[in-house]
């Protein structure tokens, strides 16, 4: 189902990656000027570190592994009051000074990379469903999947970007339905199927390519219409709502697979 406005909740400041939804490490200390006689810098663990407010696929993991040591903590991927407590717990078990902050040091004895899961491509799964990232230009993004929202939990990822900006098709497949007219919470979308009968759903735009209709053939990356921000986005901020519903079933967490295919991604 369509959405309210993304955000509501904290958001996670970029972490130089341009990722959104990234869990944020620390800048790195500055590096004194080099001066004469200077000590040469310690060899230091990599600057990263979970903390109250990050959100995403590391901090889910941080969770599983709470949760496999006995420390009841939702997994949602929220780093929350609940985790954070139980971070605490944890690092008392440990003998670790309780902050509540996954450092580190506590990173590195759960064997959870966060920077290394972060920023290395070859760590990103394929992609199983998308070909082609559906909108080109200036974007962000993180993992909304799940959030509480108006009309329920949020059933897809909203990229966020400006009014007008390209959308295209993220399969080869068939537009299967559209609406040129505003029509409920998703005002004006479309629907594509693909060959293995998954949908793809966009949702708030503010224009399809004139020449679309239900039937037409779509290649993946071809131009199906533009960002906006209608429906119940109408007030918000523009942002492509995105779903993805394997077999035309429940919708699953597409922010894999927009990073996947996200050619802006480091
Ligand atoms: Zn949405």
């Amino acid at each position: 189902m369509p959405e309210q406005l993304p955000g509501g909740g904290p958001s996670v400041a970029p972490d130089g990656s341009g990722l959104p939804g990234q869990p944020v490490a620390p800048a790195p200390a500055p590096v004194p000027p080099a001066a004469p006689a200077a000590p040469a810098a310690p060899a230091t663990q990599p600057a990263v570190a979970l903390r109250p407010g990050t959100r995403g696929k590391d901090v889910k993991a941080l969770q599983r592994k709470l949760r496999v040591r006995g420390i009841k903590v939702p997994v949602d991927g929220k780093y929350g009051a609940r985790t954070r407590a139980g971070v605490r717990i944890l690092q008392r078990k440990l003998k670790m000074k309780a902050t509540g902050i996954a450092n580190a040091a506590l990173l590195a004895k759960l064997g959870l990379k966060v920077r290394a899961v972060a920023s290395d491509p070859a760590t990103l799964t394929a992609a199983r469903y998308l070909k082609v990232f559906p909108v080109v230009g200036e974007y962000s993004y993180e993992d909304d999947f799940g959030d509480p929202r108006g009309q329920g939990a949020h059933q897809g990822n909203d990229i966020i970007g400006t009014v007008g900006m390209q959308l295209v098709s993220c399969v080869d497949g068939t537009i299967s339905r559209l609406t040129r007219e505003e029509t409920g919470l998703g005002g004006i979308w479309i629907w594509i199927v693909d060959g293995q009968g998954n949908e793809y759903y966009y949702a708030h735009m503010a224009s399809i390519s004139p020449e679309l209709k239900a039937g037409s053939k779509v290649t993946a990356g071809q131009f199906v219409g533009t960002m906006g921000m209608t429906g119940d986005a109408r007030g918000t901020i523009p942002h492509l709502h995105f779903e993805v519903r394997p077999n035309g079933g429940g919708s699953i967490n597409p922010f894999a697979e927009l990073r996947a295919v996200d050619p802006k991604r480091t």
